[in-house]
């Protein structure tokens, strides 16, 4: 038994300057007849670039082990190449498009709104989408899932053979129907959005325990039969509002964490404190406000008041 491998440019557009902005996919195929097929999308945001990693990862061990592959593997690497290539989570461009807010798109738009329709149009159909994100470097984030709140009761169950640490219902919001898992779900698609560990600078372990979640799911559907991980009794659910605290600050300057990304911690325990460096000054101590996992954490960065340092589970809601 083998596979078929095929590069195909699912949308191209030439822009201004004499470029093009290409989508490509990778397809693998086993020739077993078996039907599902799982795509695999990352770097619609250009700052993000641990997908990247993921999707040669997965790409490898399915070329080691191609007998171990049933049905359709399309990945998609580079959805914002533009954006990749300054490092800038947005379409670089004077308006400063976030793409992932441009679906479902149109074939006779703008230059976003082609490359997001025919992307969309290319995943119609999969038995799942994995949307694949990771955290700029001012942030830090554990490994997890996020549904949408009218989407999770479907999708839980779905998402639990992904291994993710959590999984982040996130309430109602407009901009939910022009992101890519949006407009997939709204089109009978199921898509999952993941949000990669970067709570290290471990890159490769971040890829690790991602890939380890998707050939967990590719076993549960079916489409590999190599060894996995077995997937996990049942994953954390944390809904929007409810369960989440936000920590923001009041004053601004520099901001210096003290690590916790991934630990438990206690109302009042320090976070981190923001500085001014010109006054040799304090100027904030930011502390819990209550119990739980820290699951976003700010990393070294300029800050203003209301700018967002963490993110925590609440102990009493896990
Ligand atoms: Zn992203």
């Amino acid at each position: 038994m083998a596979i078929l491998k095929e590069i195909t440019s699912i949308a191209s557009v030439s822009l201004a300057i004499g470029e093009n902005w290409t989508v490509r996919r990778c397809r693998y195929r086993s020739d077993d007849g078996a039907g599902g097929r799982l795509c695999i999308a990352t770097g619609i945001h250009g700052d993000e670039k641990t997908g990247q990693l993921i999707a040669y990862d997965v790409a490898r061990r399915v070329k080691n082990e191609p007998h171990h592959l049933h049905g359709t593997l399309d990945i998609y690497p580079m959805l914002n190449p533009l954006g990749l290539d300054l490092g800038k989570r947005t379409l670089p461009s004077s308006t400063q498009l976030d793409m992932n807010r441009s679906f479902p798109g149109s074939p006779e738009g703008t230059v976003m709104e082609i490359i997001c329709h025919h992307i969309l149009e290319d995943m119609k159909g999969a038995d799942l989408v994995l949307d694949i994100h990771a955290c700029p470097q001012i942030a830090a984030e554990i490994y997890g899932a996020r549904l949408h709140v009218h989407e999770a009761e479907a999708m839980i169950e779905e998402t639990r053979a992904l291994c993710p640490e959590v999984i982040w219902v996130l309430p109602d919001k407009p901009a939910y129907n022009a992101t890519l898992t949006g407009s997939l779900m709204r089109a009978g698609t199921k898509a999952i959005g993941l949000e990669a560990d970067s709570r290290t600078e471990g890159t490769q372990r971040a890829s690790d325990q991602v890939v380890s979640g998707i050939f967990c799911k590719m076993k549960e559907m079916g489409m590999w039969s190599g060894e996995t991980v077995a997937p996990p009794a049942s994953v954390p659910v944390m809904h929007g509002a409810r369960d989440v605290a936000r920590v923001t600050c009041t004053r601004p300057g520099m901001y210096v964490p003290v690590e916790c990304i991934g630990e438990q911690v206690e109302a009042g325990d320090v976070l981190g404190v923001i500085i001014d460096a010109l006054e040799g000054e304090t100027v904030e101590t930011v502390v819990a406000p209550a119990g739980g996992l820290v699951f976003t954490q700010r990393r070294y960065s300029c800050v203003y008041p209301g700018t967002l340092i963490a993110r925590l589970f609440r102990k009493e809601r896990a």
